[in-house]
């Protein structure tokens, strides 16, 4: 079985521990007797997009998405193509963002996104950042969990009509949202760093899952021992007060 991840902007997007998702995925792949590849892309670099099962984006500060921007939107139609292929999309904060319609800065400049979906950001004042540990209840590809991470953003993303998960503790899509990132079928975007899979293994190998389909494989993935990830997932809800 084979797989292949791409890695967009790896040396741009890449904020509180981002790049873990990706040592998540080739671990987990790795153990399931998976080859794994996994290639970069910067600013300028030709890829053939659809051809990979996995396309991963990472979170990044106002200064580095103004620097992507128009290299991601010169990309539309690759992406587009991927979409329709089936790849398997995981995007983290910023890279959650720059999916939408547009993301509108704390100086009021606007940065136009990939407009693949409805959702758009507007940057709130200082008051308002989301910062801080967050909680929420998965429901992905008929299954419902709890997940854990991190945030720290000051834009709020409105109009999601398929949220990731429900808020439990924290903020997610706006100050005090009541819900959290976004998923389809094929992508998976959230605010939570910290990263995200070590934490959270049960979304890791959804999109594995995904990532291999594309592939052409319909396997079941064998359960991996996930005692350490289990524990540091409880103590963190235990931490936020939600779990006793
Ligand atoms: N610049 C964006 C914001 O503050 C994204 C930040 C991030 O990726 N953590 O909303």
């Amino acid at each position: 079985m084979k797989l292949r991840i791409l890695w967009m902007y790896h040396d741009l997007m890449d904020l509180y521990g981002d790049k873990g998702n990706i040592q998540v995925l080739k671990t987990r792949a790795a153990k399931r007797g998976i080859d794994v590849t996994v290639d970069t892309c910067g600013i300028g670099e030709s890829r053939d997009i659809s051809a990979y099962d996995i396309f991963f984006l990472g979170g990044g500060a106002d200064r580095e998405q103004g620097l992507i921007f128009e290299d991601l939107i010169a990309r539309r139609g690759g992406i587009e193509a991927a979409m329709k292929s089936g790849t398997a999309f995981l995007l983290i904060c910023g890279g959650y963002q720059m999916f939408g319609k547009y993301y509108k800065d704390q100086d009021g400049k606007t940065v136009p996104c990939l407009d693949f979906f409805d959702y758009y950001t507007e940057a709130t004042d200082r008051d308002h950042r989301c910062i801080g540990n967050i909680a929420i209840e998965v429901t992905m590809d008929n299954e419902t969990f709890q997940a854990v991470g991190f945030e720290n953003h000051g834009g709020q993303t409105k109009g999601v009509s398929t949220p990731l998960g429900r808020v439990l503790k924290g903020h997610g899509n706006e100050y005090r949202s009541p819900y959290e990132g976004f998923v389809n079928d094929q992508v998976t975007a959230t605010y939570m760093h910290g990263p995200l899979l070590p934490k959270n293994p049960r979304i890791a190998d959804l999109v594995l899952q995904r990532g291999l389909r594309h592939a052409g494989e319909n396997a079941v993935l064998e359960p991996l021992d996930d005692t350490y990830e289990t524990k540091a997932r409880e103590t963190m809800l235990e931490r936020m007060g939600i779990k006793k």
